[in-house]
C-alpha cells in the first residue's frame, strides 16, 4: 500500500509538472527566435530532414552572436583598454599608438564608445563627442575622424501669463518648460510658498536665455522675473551668478548654523550611527544639540510650519519649510512656544519651542535636521551662499543691464492690472 501510494505520487507530480509546462509554453509571447524556429519546422515538413532543423537553428545563434554592439559612456578614469577588456577583447596596436588623427588616446567623460565586435573579434569602434565622431575599422586597420560642427545658440525669451487654475499649468501655457517653471519656482520659494499661496488672477513674466547645441535644447537660464502675488509684486534680478531684488538684496536668505544659541554638539550626523537606546546601527540624520530643559529653540530660518505635534521617536516636533528646497526639523521639544500652528509664518530667530526630552530620548537636547529637497543633509556641513546685499556701485551696474528687462515689467504689470 505505501509503495503504490509513492508511486502514484510520483506520478501525480509528473503529471502536473507536464500541465504546468504545457500551460506556460502556451502563454509564452513568440519572440523573433521562434518565429524563425516555426519557419524552419515547415521546411522540415517539405524535407523531412530532422538534422537539418537543429543545424538552422545553430545557424541562428550564430548569426546572433555575429552581431554585437556594446555602447559605453565614459567615467571618469576609463580608457579604451580598459572598455575593450569589459567584453574580453583585445587592443589593437593603433589605438595606443600617439598619432595626431588617433582620438582614441584622450577620451573625454560622457563621450559615447560604440564597440561592434563578433565573438572576440573586434570589428570597428566608434567615439562620439560633442565636436566629433572617429572610427577605428579593424578591416583596414584605420582611424578616420570627422568633425563635426557644432552650432550654438542662445535664444532669448519673454514669458507671461495670468494664472487661471494652477500656476503649473498657467506657466505651461505661456509656454515655459518643466524645468523653467521649477527654476523659477526656486527664484521665489523664498517670499511665495507655492503650494499655498497662489491665488487666480496673480500673474507672472519672465525673461530667460536657452540655449542651444546642435539645436538641441540644453539649459535655459531665467535672466530677470517678476511675479505678482496678491497684491505683492517680487522681482529677481539676475547679477554675478545670483538672483536679486530691485534693491540689491539677495533673493535667497541665510541659515542660522544651530536652532539654540548656548549649546554642546552631542551627536553629530552620521549615516552609520550605533543608536544610544536600541543598540543597533541606525543613522542619524540630523544633529544633536544638549541644553537644559526649557532652552528656547529657535527657527533657523524665514519659513512656514508645516508640521507641529507628535512624531514617534521624535517627541514634540516643529517641521518648517523654507522656499522651495529646504526643510528644518526641531525634535524632542518639552513643549511649543504658544501661537505655533501649521500654516503660520515665522521668521529667522523667532522662538518655536523649548529643548526636552520627548519621545526617544537619553536626556534634554535638541535634535535638528536640515533637508534639501527632501534629502537628509548634514546641517553643519551645508554650504550657505552668502545673502550679502549689493553695493550701490553694483546696483547701478545691475540695473543697467536690466533696462530692456524693467520696461517688460512695466509692460506685464500693465497688462495684467
Ligand atoms: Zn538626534
Amino acid at each position: 500500500m505505501k509503495e503504490f501510494l509513492y508511486k502514484s505520487k510520483k506520478i501525480i507530480s509528473i503529471f502536473i509538472i507536464i500541465i504546468v509546462s504545457i500551460y506556460l509554453y502556451s502563454n509564452k509571447p513568440y519572440s523573433l527566435y521562434e518565429i524563425n524556429r516555426i519557419d524552419k519546422i515547415d521546411n522540415i515538413k517539405v524535407k523531412g530532414n530532422k538534422y537539418f532543423y537543429l543545424n538552422e537553428i545553430n545557424k541562428i545563434k550564430k548569426q546572433k552572436k555575429e552581431l554585437s554592439t556594446k555602447t559605453f559612456y565614459v567615467k571618469k578614469n576609463e580608457n579604451i583598454s580598459l572598455l575593450l577588456k569589459k567584453i574580453n577583447l583585445l587592443t589593437p596596436a593603433l589605438i595606443v599608438k600617439k598619432t595626431k588623427n588617433n582620438c582614441f588616446n584622450n577620451i573625454n567623460i560622457n563621450d559615447e564608445i560604440v564597440i561592434n565586435y563578433s565573438g572576440n573579434k573586434l570589428k570597428s569602434i566608434i567615439r562620439k563627442s560633442k565636436a566629433d565622431k572617429c572610427v577605428y575599422e579593424s578591416n583596414s586597420n584605420s582611424i578616420v575622424n570627422h568633425k563635426l560642427s557644432i552650432s550654438e545658440d542662445i535664444e532669448q525669451r519673454v514669458y507671461f501669463n495670468k494664472i487661471k487654475n494652477s500656476f503649473y499649468s498657467s506657466a505651461i501655457n505661456s509656454g515655459l518648460n518643466p524645468n523653467e517653471i521649477m527654476s523659477l519656482a526656486d527664484i521665489f520659494g523664498w517670499d511665495i510658498d507655492f503650494t499655498q499661496d497662489i491665488r487666480k488672477g496673480d500673474s507672472f513674466g519672465v525673461v530667460l536665455d536657452r540655449k542651444y547645441s546642435n539645436n538641441k535644447l540644453g539649459s535655459s537660464l531665467i535672466k530677470y522675473a517678476i511675479f505678482k502675488n496678491r497684491k505683492k509684486t517680487y522681482e529677481a534680478y539676475y547679477f554675478n551668478k545670483k538672483y536679486y531684488t530691485k534693491n540689491g538684496n539677495s533673493m535667497r536668505k541665510q541659515f542660522l548654523r544651530a536652532p539654540i544659541d548656548f549649546y554642546r554638539i552631542s551627536s553629530r550626523f552620521d549615516r552609520k550611527r550605533l543608536h544610544p537606546i536600541f543598540k543597533k546601527v541606525r543613522p542619524h540624520l540630523g544633529t544633536d544639540y544638549a541644553a537644559p530643559t526649557g532652552t528656547p529653540i529657535y527657527s533657523t530660518g524665514d519659513g512656514k510650519i508645516i508640521f507641529k505635534g507628535k512624531k514617534g521617536g521624535y517627541g514634540n516636533t516643529i517641521i518648517i519649510k523654507h522656499g522651495n528646497i529646504y526643510s528644518t526639523l526641531y525634535a524632542h521639544m518639552s513643549k511649543f512656544k504658544k501661537g505655533m500652528r501649521v500654516g503660520k509664518k515665522v521668521k529667522q530667530k523667532e522662538i518655536i519651542g523649548y529643548v526636552g526630552s520627548t519621545g526617544y530620548s537619553t536626556g534634554p537636547h535638541v535634535h535638528y535636521e536640515f533637508r534639501v529637497r527632501g534629502k537628509h543633509k548634514n546641517s553643519l556641513k551645508v554650504k550657505f551662499k552668502k545673502g550679502k546685499k549689493l553695493s550701490n556701485a553694483n546696483i547701478k551696474k545691475m540695473r543697467l543691464s536690466h533696462k530692456m528687462n524693467e520696461s517688460i515689467y512695466s509692460w506685464v504689470k500693465g497688462a495684467y492690472k
